[in-house]
């Protein structure tokens, strides 16, 4: 792997590797789903999970592709409890629910704060929200939405990486102090938190992927976060194909994520969750795939190291 020493992806340089977005309606949410989350008291329970449309988050980290299910203008008011009150509409009925936007929850000009007595209102079934946010967006607008919800509010932080080096260049705009002291905030104010974390990020080898990532965890838990979700790194958003053609990213093995999984939930610091989408871009092996996906989602849901796989193939990961 080289390391690349003197790149440093700049926003001009990540924007002008885009390719086109995908067509969205900003009266309907791209998505929404409910799927089983094992909660801080230990029971496993349905989350529903909202995917806001809404305009592109301001950051341009290097390998963000949330930027695809975005609009270029500012969201018109009424917009976002149209689009929760839509996806409520088709869900079945939960007791937590993510309201994930593409960014940040508190980015005015993706959720206008004057919708938040809406969007409140529509929250008042639901024990848990879950919103997303950039650490530098992370303020008093937490605590103003706060004090609108009968629920309990936990914001999700995007740490990527506790390789000081590596997350200056995913452009990520933070360093690991902001993302302390948001956690800080947010715990002082009765909010809860949690942290996305990236397997194997650009310009790592795998050793040094899963090295970082478990350091990542460490990093996370220590500053008081109550879950880490443990994301492989994929490519897809132009930049990251770049760097995977050129030999600075490759995506990490699916032994490695059960590896910083099972370091993770040994730790016993807090909750720790596998990103299980796309599973299958992580494995070239058929043979343990099915195994190693069901080794996870048990991780997930029980939060439990279940014993190895052993590949009938024998193959290395
Ligand atoms: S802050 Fe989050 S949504 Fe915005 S570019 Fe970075 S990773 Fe993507
Ligand atoms: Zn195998």
């Amino acid at each position: 792997m080289n390391n690349l020493t003197d790149f440093e992806p700049d926003d001009r340089w990540i924007l002008a590797q885009r390719t086109a977005k995908n067509p969205v309606d900003v009266r309907q949410p791209y998505a929404w789903l409910a799927e089983p989350e094992r909660t801080a008291a230990g029971t496993v329970e349905q989350v529903a999970t909202v995917f806001l449309t809404n305009k592109e988050c301001p950051f341009r980290c290097l390998m963000c592709d949330l930027w695809k299910n975005t609009t270029d203008e500012k969201t018109p008011a009424g917009a976002i409890p149209h689009q929760i009150e839509y996806a409520l509409k088709r869900l079945p009925p939960t007791r937590h629910i993510k309201l994930y936007n593409s960014g940040n929850f508190f980015d005015t000009g993706a959720i206008p704060p004057d919708d938040y007595p809406a969007i409140a209102a529509l929250l008042d079934p639901f024990e848990t929200v879950i919103v997303e946010a950039h650490p530098k967006l992370i303020n008093a607008r937490c605590l103003q939405f706060r004090d609108m919800l009968k629920g309990r509010l936990e914001v999700a932080i995007g740490l990527e990486t506790a390789h000081p080096g590596v997350l200056q260049r995913l452009n990520k705009r933070m360093d690991l102090n902001d993302f302390r002291e948001s956690v800080r905030f947010l715990t002082g104010h009765g909010i809860q938190s949690r942290a996305f974390t990236l397997l194997r990020p650009p310009f790592l080898t795998e050793p040094e992927g899963v090295y970082w990532a478990k350091r990542t965890l460490d990093v996370a838990f220590e500053a008081g976060v109550g879950c880490c979700v443990v994301i492989p790194t994929r490519a897809g958003n132009g930049g990251m194909d770049w760097l995977q053609a050129q030999g600075y990213f490759s995506p990490p093995a699916l032994e490695s994520l059960e590896a910083v999984m099972a370091y993770g939930l040994r730790l016993g610091a807090g909750r720790v969750f596998a990103d299980l989408w796309d599973l299958h871009l992580f494995s070239d092996c058929p043979d343990c795939f099915e195994q190693r996906k069901a080794r996870l989602e048990t991780m997930n849901l029980h939060q439990t190291v279940p014993p190895e796989i052993t590949c009938v193939s024998n193959h290395r990961g």
